[in-house]
C-alpha cells in the first residue's frame, strides 16, 4: 500500500492507473478505522481494480463549537488496518493540501441539507459536500462507498453526483454495529460506561418503534411511534434528543403516517459529549405487519 500525501502525486497515481484501463473505487474517511470504515474498504476492492481510501479530517464540516481538536487519531494503526483490506493508496493530505490559500469556492446542496443534522450543524454538509466533490475531481473514481449510517449524508451526496453531473456510482454500505447493537463510531471512544447503557437506547428504539408499528397496524401514526420513541430515549437521564423523526427515505420529508418509504432517524446527545445518530429502516416492518 503507498501513502500519498500531495493532491500531486495522487494524480499522478491516478493517471497511470486510467491508462492502464483500471477501475478505482474511493472510500472517503476521517479515520480512527472501525468495523464501518473496513466494510466500506471490503465493498470497493470487491468493486474496483484499485482501491483509494482517503484519511482527512476536514475541518470545514465541523462548527466552532464542535469536536475538531479533540477528533481522534492514529495514524499508524489506520495504515495497518487499511494495508490488511487490500488498500493500493492510503491518501492522508495535510490541510494546507487541501485548502491551499486563498480558497473560495465551496459546493452547495440546498433543501436536503436544511433538516436532520443540518439544522443543528448549519455549515457542516456545506464542508462535506466540498470535500467530497474536491476528492471526486481528484481521484476519479468509477465508484464511491459511504456508509448509510450517515444516511442524510449519503442522499446528499447522491443528490449533488446527480445535480452535477459527476461520473461516479455511488454505493451505500449497511452500517455495522457492535455486538450489543450501538452502531460503529469513531466518536464512541468518548463514551464512560454508563454513557454506553445510555447510548445503546439509539439502536434499541428500532425494537419500540416495531412494536408500535406491529401494534397499531398498517397506517399507524408517526407520532404514536415516536412518542414512545423519544420516553424511551429520555428515560436515560443524561441524553437530549437534537431529532427523532421519520422521514421519506429517499426525500428526508417528514411522514405523518409510516409507510414502505419510512426512516426512523435519531440524533441524541450523550451527556457532554458526544452527538450519536442512527437510523433505520421501517417500511420492512411494515411489510409484515
Ligand atoms: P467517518 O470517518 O466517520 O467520516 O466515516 C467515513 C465513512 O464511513 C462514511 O461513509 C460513514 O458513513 C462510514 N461509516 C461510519 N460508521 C459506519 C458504520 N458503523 N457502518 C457503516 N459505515 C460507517
Amino acid at each position: 500500500m503507498k501513502k500519498v500525501t500531495t493532491v500531486a502525486e495522487m494524480r499522478a497515481e491516478i493517471i497511470s492507473w486510467k491508462r492502464e484501463g483500471l477501475t478505482v473505487a474511493l472510500v472517503p474517511t476521517m479515520g480512527y478505522f472501525h468495523d464501518g470504515h473496513l466494510s466500506l474498504m471490503a465493498k470497493a476492492r470487491e468493486l474496483a481494480d484499485k482501491v483509494v481510501v482517503s484519511l482527512f479530517v476536514n475541518p470545514t464540516q465541523f462548527g466552532p463549537q464542535e469536536d475538531l481538536d479533540a477528533y481522534p487519531s492514529d495514524l499508524e494503526r489506520d495504515s495497518l488496518l487499511a494495508e490488511e483490506k487490500g488498500v493500493d493508496v492510503l491518501f492522508c493530505p495535510l490541510k494546507e493540501e487541501m485548502y491551499p490559500q486563498p480558497f473560495y469556492s465551496s459546493v452547495t446542496v440546498s433543501n436536503l441539507t436544511e433538516g436532520l443534522c443540518g439544522a443543528s450543524r448549519p455549515t457542516h454538509f456545506q464542508g462535506v459536500t466540498t470535500v467530497v466533490c474536491k476528492l471526486l475531481n481528484l481521484t476519479q473514481p468509477d465508484y464511491a462507498c459511504f456508509g448509510e449510517k450517515d444516511f442524510q449524508q449519503l442522499a446528499v451526496i447522491r443528490q449533488m453526483v446527480n445535480d452535477l453531473n459527476i461520473g461516479v456510482e455511488i454505493i451505500g454500505c449497511p452500517i455495522v454495529r457492535e455486538e450489543d447493537g450501538l452502531a460503529m463510531s469513531s466518536r464512541n471512544v468518548y463514551l464512560s460506561e454508563n454513557d454506553r447503557e445510555a447510548a445503546l437506547s439509539l439502536s434499541r428504539s428500532f425494537r419500540k418503534a416495531t412494536e408500535v408499528i406491529t401494534n397499531n397496524g398498517v397506517n399507524c401514526a408517526s407520532e404514536d411511534v415516536l412518542a414512545v420513541v423519544r420516553a424511551f430515549i429520555l428515560s436515560h437521564p443524561q441524553n437530549s434528543i437534537d431529532y427523532a423523526k421519520i422521514v421519506h427515505r429517499n426525500t428526508l420529508v417528514d411522514q405523518t403516517r409510516v409507510d414502505r418509504d419510512s426512516m426512523l432517524v435519531l440524533a441524541v446527545k450523550i451527556g457532554e459529549r458526544p452527538r450519536l445518530i442512527d437510523n433505520f429502516y421501517l417500511g420492512a416492518v411494515v411489510e409484515e405487519s
